[in-house]
């Protein structure tokens, strides 16, 4: 982060606006908007801001610029035409550890003026730190379209409700609750919208004898690494959680997006550990709910394959908490899809079976020969391991030597890396890789030649490993 956005109160504080042309006037009306007292220092003035001084709302100095003008001020904001003039401003209130903005060089200030959206009390700043102005700007305008403009006086009757509802809900999380259910429903929005303001005082007082205390567990696949692979409900329950409980496989860009006073719990399993963590995991639930919580359970993928999430919900169900289940892209679709490898075609696989290297110690075996049939597409979750096995029972079987196969580690994420080889080199392949690596075995494994689209920045791209180019 190049800059920490922050909200600055400039109500009667004195400020400085050196220049006295188009921009200076623009600068001037956004400090008067925040209640600053204004001082404008400049050889000539706009016509509009000798009317502001004439009227007693701003003061003006003309002449130039002079260090002693910064005694006192808060902030100062460089806006002439000349070059030189901006520099001495910057570095006299530099030196002096003044805020300063010097218009349209931020290499010169130490603070920059966002783009914004006002709907005051709330107000959305936007700044892509000088580096993309145009793009700010295009951000803006979808958020202007976007943030409804009652949302303003929205906040504001909160604001004044709000010591109301702390006398009647003591709990924080409790009134947490009540707002988002209002906020939440739309219906308050929409009587402020018909400016039926006393009604939607009505809807604030009868909400508060709604009962909101049950809390309730919702099992929400996180998708394979790729944030913007969340579901839109998925994003909406991380933002209301009291509670989260992640996996290990669950990105640090995929938590950044959880509510941030949520408590974030990792129960990532341990190594030899599984069974306990896994019935601690339960019981942890099945708690936090019971107290009331609002409790999200987090999972790579999706819950329901190869992710454990039944068992978790068939305890939930024994304890009577209420749930939900919040499907994820799964990892075969999302590392499929970003290394361009359909796992169905209609010339070379007509079916598709997602299997687990990993099974329980007295797991049932897989069926090898069903595994082995040509024209179809074969992917193994947690297969790394069993590459050995896996290789010997496929060829066993009859599965082709050439039949091509891909690992695809860290899939859709930054540093997605895909391997592609033959059957008869799985052993091998896998080499290098560390982290979760999904295997696709089958004919549409070569179309990732012409349909491979991802190119992350880090990443090598489609390679063979270079270990079994030298082999060839
Ligand atoms: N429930 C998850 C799977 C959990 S099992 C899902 O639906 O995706 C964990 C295995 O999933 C890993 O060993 C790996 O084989 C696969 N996997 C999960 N995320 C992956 C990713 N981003 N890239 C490659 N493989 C991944």
């Amino acid at each position: 982060m190049d800059y920490l956005p922050i909200f600055t109160k400039l109500e009667n504080r004195p400020c400085l606006v050196i220049g006295g042309g188009e921009i200076a006037l623009r600068k001037v009306h956004l400090l008067l908007k925040a209640g600053a007292n204004v001082t404008v220092c400049s050889l000539a003035f706009h016509a509009k801001l000798q009317e502001k001084a004439d009227v007693g709302q701003i003061k003006i100095i003309q002449g130039s610029f002079s260090e002693s003008l910064l005694d006192d001020k808060w902030l100062v904001i460089a806006a002439t035409n000349q070059k030189d003039v901006n520099k001495q401003v910057a570095e006299s209130a530099n030196s002096r550890q003044q805020m300063v903005n010097v218009v349209d060089d931020p290499t010169l200030s130490s603070f920059i003026m966002p783009s914004i959206v006002d709907r005051s009390p709330i107000i959305v700043a936007i700044s892509s730190g000088g580096k993309a102005p145009v793009l700010a700007r295009l951000i803006r305008e979808r958020l202007e379209a976007l943030l409804p403009m009652h949302i303003g006086r929205l906040a504001t009757i909160s604001g004044e409700f709000r010591h109301h509802v702390k006398k009647a809900i003591k709990s924080v999380s409790l009134r947490r609750r009540y707002w988002e259910k209002l906020f939440g429903n739309g219906q308050l929005g929409r009587l402020l919208q018909k400016g039926q303001t006393q009604d939607a005082i009505a809807l604030m007082e009868r909400s508060l004898t709604e009962e909101v205390t049950k809390g309730d567990v919702a099992l929400v696949g996180a998708g394979p690494g790729d944030p913007s692979l969340l579901t839109l409900k998925a994003l909406q329950l991380m933002q209301q959680a009291d509670v989260v409980l992640y996996d290990r496989l669950v990105s640090s860009e995929i938590l950044d997006l959880v509510r941030r006073d949520a408590d974030l719990i990792s129960v990532g399993k341990e190594a030899g550990n599984h069974e306990v963590a896994q019935s601690r995991t339960n019981q942890m639930l099945v708690e936090f709910a019971q107290q009331g919580k609002k409790v999200v359970r987090l999972k790579g993928g999706d819950s329901f394959i190869f992710g454990r999430g039944g068992e978790e919900l068939e305890e939930l169900v024994e304890s009577n908490v209420d749930f939900q289940v919040v499907p994820g892209i799964t990892a075969a679709s999302g590392c499929s899809a970003y290394a361009g490898i359909p796992l169905t075609h209609r010339d070379y696989a007509q079916s598709v079976t997602f299997v687990t290297g990993h099974r329980k110690q007295d797991g049932k075996e897989l069926n090898w020969q069903a595994l082995a049939s040509k024209n179809q597409t074969l992917v193994v979750y947690m297969g790394l391991i069993q590459a050995e096995e896996i290789q010997a029972q496929l060829l066993q079987y009859g599965r082709g030597e050439d039949t091509p196969v891909a690992l695809i580690n860290k899939g859709t994420t930054s540093d997605q890396h895909v391997v592609i080889g033959k059957l008869s080199e799985l052993t091998q392949l896998g080499g290098g890789l560390k982290g979760p690596t999904l295997m696709i075995i089958g004919e549409v494994v070569s179309l990732a030649d012409k349909l491979a689209w991802y190119n992350p920045e880090h990443s090598h791209k489609l390679t063979r490993d270079p270990f079994l180019v030298n082999l060839a």
